[in-house]
């Protein structure tokens, strides 16, 4: 059918692709991509032929300008799946302003789901899983990170970050002085050959970052405020919550 499909890809393993997602990508008249090498690769290791069919390089750089020739393709009758590098398009990745855009034209927007490198981080974490919240990558400012950390802090639930093997330490250090000393795991190099998690308080993952260096890809998940003040400002929180509801 005609419309946009949002394919998920492997975060490591090549073989991590849903056979749906191979049916789409070997079936849609146009492919985008957010780097068309890394499609195209992923394309030959399954066998999926091109067969003449465009691949348009669609990410954050180019969305401006790209977004109008995607949407004339659609308004063609086209199907186009678009992959971003690995794992779900959106997520820490471009594609938003396409899927938004491409829905209020009127389009069909769906999903070919699969990897995501915070759902396996979390479910590797051995930390609670029954409510979570996706925090993405630290501002890089330094401002701007204390304030997310502060605010982030308040949140009773699973906190999930993306991090890179040069500031892991740094952010690390800044959690355990906004968040206090939570339980924490370092989840690395999911699904590839260095695959690695690393359980325990923070201060402690921050004592094995500077003595063997992480590297590769790095989810932190961290815990929520489990001290008697986190506890109990969740039933602060939540008795308010009940009580603004009943005046209403
Ligand atoms: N859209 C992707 C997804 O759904 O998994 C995330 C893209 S984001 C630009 C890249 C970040 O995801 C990395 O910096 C790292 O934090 C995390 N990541 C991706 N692959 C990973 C892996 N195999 N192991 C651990 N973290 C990974």
């Amino acid at each position: 059918a005609p419309g946009l499909y949002l394919v998920a890809t492997p975060i490591g393993s090549a073989r991590d692709i849903t056979l749906r997602a191979l049916d789409i990508l070997r079936e849609a008249d146009v492919l985008a991509a957010e780097d068309t090498r890394v499609l195209r690769r992923l394309l030959e290791i399954h066998g999926v032929p091109l067969a003449g069919r465009p691949v348009m390089s669609y990410h954050d750089h180019n969305g401006e300008r790209m977004r109008p020739r995607l949407l004339t393709v659609l308004a063609e009758g086209k199907s186009v799946a678009y992959a971003s590098d690995a794992g779900t398009p959106l997520i820490a990745d471009p594609g938003y302003a396409l899927a938004k855009s491409v829905s209020e034209a009127g389009h069909l927007v769906t999903t070919a789901p699969g990897p995501s490198a915070a759902l396996a981080a979390l479910s590797l974490s051995g930390l609670p899983t029954d409510r979570f919240l996706f925090a993405g990558f630290l501002p890089s400012s330094a401002g701007a990170r204390s304030t997310a950390l502060a605010e982030l802090g308040r949140v009773p639930a699973t906190l999930v970050f993306f991090e890179t093997a040069q500031r892991c330490a740094l952010s690390i250090r800044e959690m355990i002085a906004r968040l206090g000393d939570r339980d924490g795991a370092l989840c690395r190099e999911l699904t590839k050959r260095f695959e690695e998690v690393r359980r325990g308080k923070l201060s402690d993952l921050l004592n094995g970052v500077i003595s063997d260096p992480p590297r590769g890809e790095i989810v932190l998940v961290v815990d929520r405020d489990r001290s008697e003040v986190g506890e109990a400002g969740i039933e602060v929180a939540l008795r308010e919550a009940l009580e603004t509801m009943s005046v209403k």
